[in-house]
């Protein structure tokens, strides 16, 4: 059996439309999962969302800002539109995932939904917080890496890789603060930013702050395959 692994789609709540690149579910069956779409409850308050029996992981795919007061902030004018119903919606599934063990990889948004569900912080905009000049924002062809990050010795992301350096794509103008309760930083870029995140000595929990799934190259796939692994245990 192959192992089954659930997908977060954007949601827009002007047209009540939810989407989900195609390179997320690709990415998924090249490493030999099964990828299926979750959607938040219709009655979230009569029905919290459960984690639905059937999943052997979550993907908790990129998007937009989330909304600061779920992680102890006012907004800063530089935060960007929000998505409640997301936001809500991700963060329950995810802490259920987290308690449970349930295999997790978080990209872009995705890793920062699982920083803040297990208690940690982001900044919500990196050149007025931390002051970098780095381009995180790219202008480049979304498979295009255009700037380096590092992975921490000794972590899950160095053993996958067996490299020191390895070039990203980059799509956001938040990042990891505060550590969630359990992660460490995976990865680093040069300014400091934390580019990764990972629980050591738990179930598969892997936070990429690049989009794997767009790049298509044999390192990204290294992840995608490493996760769908820990699923199928
Ligand atoms: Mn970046």
């Amino acid at each position: 059996m192959k192992p089954v692994i659930g997908i977060t789609p954007n949601y827009v709540h002007e047209t009540g439309l939810f989407s989900l690149h195609r390179d997320y579910a690709a990415a998924i069956e090249t490493a030999g999962g099964i990828p299926v779409l979750l959607f938040p409850s219709a009655e979230p308050e009569t029905k919290p969302n459960a984690l639905p029996d059937f999943l052997d992981g979550i993907l908790l795919s990129g998007g937009g800002d989330i909304d600061p007061l779920l992680f102890g902030e006012e907004p800063l004018r530089q935060n960007g539109e929000i998505t409640p119903l997301r936001d809500s919606f991700e963060l329950t599934l995810c802490r259920a995932a987290l308690e449970s063990g349930l295999p997790m990889f978080g990209i872009c948004r995705g890793m920062q939904v699982m920083n803040i569900a297990a208690g940690g912080t982001i900044f919500q905009d990196i050149p007025t917080q931390t002051g970098s000049t780095l381009k995180h924002s790219q202008q480049a062809p979304r498979p295009h890496a255009t700037h380096s990050v590092t992975p921490e010795e000794n972590s899950l992301l160095a053993a996958l890789w067996g490299k020191k350096n390895v070039a990203v794509n980059s799509f956001h103008h938040q990042a990891v603060a505060r550590l969630g309760n359990g992660f460490s930083a995976a990865a680093h870029s040069t300014d400091g930013v934390i580019e990764a995140i990972e629980r050591q000595n738990a179930a598969f929990a892997l936070g990429v702050q690049w989009h794997p799934e767009a790049m298509k190259t044999q390192d990204q796939a290294l992840l995608f395959s490493a996760f769908v692994r820990a699923a199928g245990r």
